[in-house]
C-alpha cells in the first residue's frame, strides 16, 4: 500500500528526504522525486506516460546552474601574466626570469 498514497504522504516523504540529504542536494532530490511521482502516476493511471515525461525535463535542467560558481580561478593566469617580460624585438611574451626571448632568441633586458 506504499504507492497508494495521497499528497500528504508525498509531502512527508519530501520532508524526510530533505532531513536525510540536506538542502544542498535539493535539485537532485527534486528530479528523483519527479521520477518517483512519475512512476506512481504511471502505476495509478496507465496510459499517461507522455505527460509525465514533459514534467520531468524542466527539473533536470536546473542542474546546470551550479557550474557557474567556479569562475574565481580565472584570476590566476592574469596575475602571472603581469610578471611577464615582453620581447623588444618581436613583442612575444616571456616568463619573468627569462634571459632570452622564447620566440626569436633576442636577449631580454
Ligand atoms: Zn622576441
Amino acid at each position: 500500500m506504499i504507492f497508494g498514497m495521497g499528497p500528504i504522504e508525498l509531502l512527508l516523504i519530501v520532508v524526510v528526504v530533505l532531513v536525510i540529504f540536506g538542502p544542498k542536494n535539493l535539485p537532485k532530490i527534486g528530479s528523483a522525486l519527479g521520477k518517483t511521482v512519475k512512476n506512481v502516476r504511471e502505476g495509478m493511471e496507465e496510459g499517461s506516460e507522455d505527460k509525465s515525461d514533459e514534467a520531468g525535463s524542466p527539473i533536470e535542467s536546473h542542474d546546470d546552474v551550479e557550474v557557474i560558481e567556479d569562475d574565481d580561478d580565472a584570476d590566476a593566469p592574469e596575475a602571472a601574466a603581469s610578471d611577464a617580460v615582453f620581447c623588444s624585438q618581436c613583442g612575444a611574451k616571456n616568463a619573468a626570469g627569462a634571459a632570452f626571448c622564447s620566440k626569436c632568441g633576442n636577449k631580454l633586458n
